[in-house]
């Protein structure tokens, strides 16, 4: 738990500072000289583009969405505004950005991904066509029956941070914020984290819509953010393992081409899980890998994490020699040996072999583990052999009689 929450806050980093470049950048912007007014008006549709694309590549339907309806009102405001900053055409669209927009966001960290171009991904996008339609046809019947008692807030409600945005926008974004902060937690994404970054630079654009070139950059910045998102949560899956957050198989290749000197390598093997497996079902077995993955993680020592595959890890300690690491190998096998998941009987339902009318409602689980460990020396030098040297400990391990750490 603490970990993860920890990942997510984590993930709050890069939104955060790409808001604060924001902040920065909003009067640097305005003071660029006047050649340079083109590139102002083209910043932020280029990354708005640029998130779309990125967003297509990597098939999240959501971001696709999300940039594209930034893009929509970035683009209606534009249009709008210069038909005049008072004209009902302007100060609808203004409402329905801080209105609408926030709400979407906040709604799309919320849904699954399910794809853009799938029945769902369909729906999404008919919802934003339906209230930009809305939009236009309150702005095209000239209903300011409609704008005015949203825009125009009561007397208390005048003061306060942010308070050029009526108080319905303000409490729409301070909704879709902690909707998309709540997201990130949860689920521990870049994607959500980038969503809510979106949502705050939108309000600070909203904010600021009467200062010159604060909307465009800070739209610019709210697509910079979903970009990275995208990217960030990418980088997260090939190289993080989406069970138990270790490390990949990817991820210990490379580090394995840049360890050299002294190291030691240790293979952690689950002991005769395949058996707990047909006994408890798929869906214990997961969350005793989870538990022992924790553990492992926590073994000590400056070392580095992985999921080798199946039920197998590897754990890697730069600048240690065997006789550093024995010790805390020897608790981690403890650690597990007496780490007791109590499973509910919901959970085991889905095994096969489990009678529910025979099931206690919660049942107590546990494991051991074996590890084989090994360093370089005079016959192995480069760091694949010593996992292949750690791979035979483990062998030896086994054959032991398991639950054992053997070099
Ligand atoms: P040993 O003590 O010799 O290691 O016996 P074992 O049964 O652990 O070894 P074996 O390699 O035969 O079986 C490994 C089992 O691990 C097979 C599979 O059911 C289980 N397993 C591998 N990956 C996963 C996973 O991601 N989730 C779950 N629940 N089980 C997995
Ligand atoms: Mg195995
Ligand atoms: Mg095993």
């Amino acid at each position: 738990m603490g970990m993860s929450s920890l990942h997510a806050a984590f993930l709050l980093v890069t939104p955060l500072l790409l808001a604060v470049a924001a902040v920065f950048s909003a009067p640097w912007m305005a003071a660029l000289p006047p050649e340079l007014t083109g590139l102002q008006r083209l910043a932020p549709y280029l990354s708005l583009l640029f998130a779309i694309g990125i967003a297509l590549a990597f098939q999240r339907g959501r971001i696709v969405l999300a940039a594209t309806a930034l893009l929509a009102a970035y683009w209606g405001y534009r249009f709008a505004s210069g038909l005049g900053a008072d004209t009902l055409a302007a100060r609808t669209t203004l409402l329905a950005i801080s209105i609408l927009l926030p709400l979407n966001l906040g709604g799309l960290a919320l849904l699954r991904e399910r794809g853009l171009f799938s029945r769902f991904g369909l729906r999404r996008a008919l919802t934003l066509l339906l209230q930009i339609a809305i939009v236009l046809v309150v702005i095209g019947f000239d209903m300011e029956r409609i704008v005015a008692p949203v825009s125009i807030d009561p007397a208390w409600a005048v003061r306060g941070p942010l308070a050029t945005i009526p108080l319905a926008g303000r409490a729409a974004f301070g909704l879709a914020l902690a909707v998309a902060l709540v997201a990130t937690f949860r689920r521990g994404t870049a994607i959500e984290a980038g969503i809510a970054g979106a949502i705050a630079t939108v309000a600070l654009a909203c904010h600021q819509a009467a200062v010159p070139l604060a909307f465009p950059t800070f739209f610019s910045f709210a697509a910079l953010m979903l970009a990275t998102g995208v990217l960030q949560d990418a980088y997260w899956l090939a190289y993080r393992d989406h069970l138990t957050g270790l490390g990949s198989r990817r991820a210990l290749d490379e580090r394995l081409l840049m360890l050299s000197g002294r190291f030691v390598i240790a293979m952690i093997d689950v002991d005769r899980f395949k058996q707990f497996n047909d006994r408890w079902g798929h869906a214990v077995g997961d969350q005793v890998l989870r538990m022992v993955a924790a553990h492992v993680a926590r073994a000590g020592g400056g070392c580095r994490a992985y999921r080798y595959g199946g039920e197998e890890f590897t754990l890697v300690f730069a600048g240690r020699s065997v006789d550093d690491v024995q010790p805390l190998l020897e608790a981690l096998r403890a650690a597990i040996e007496n780490y007791v998941l109590t499973i509910r009987a919901a959970d085991l339902s889905a095994s096969p072999a489990a009678d529910p009318s025979a099931t206690p409602p919660k049942v107590a689980v546990s494991v051991t583990v074996s590890i084989g460990v090994a360093a370089p020396d005079d016959r192995r030098q480069a760091p694949e052999s010593v996992l292949d040297a750690a791979d035979l400990a483990l062998r030896r391990a086994k054959d032991k009689g398991r639950n054992t750490v053997s070099r």
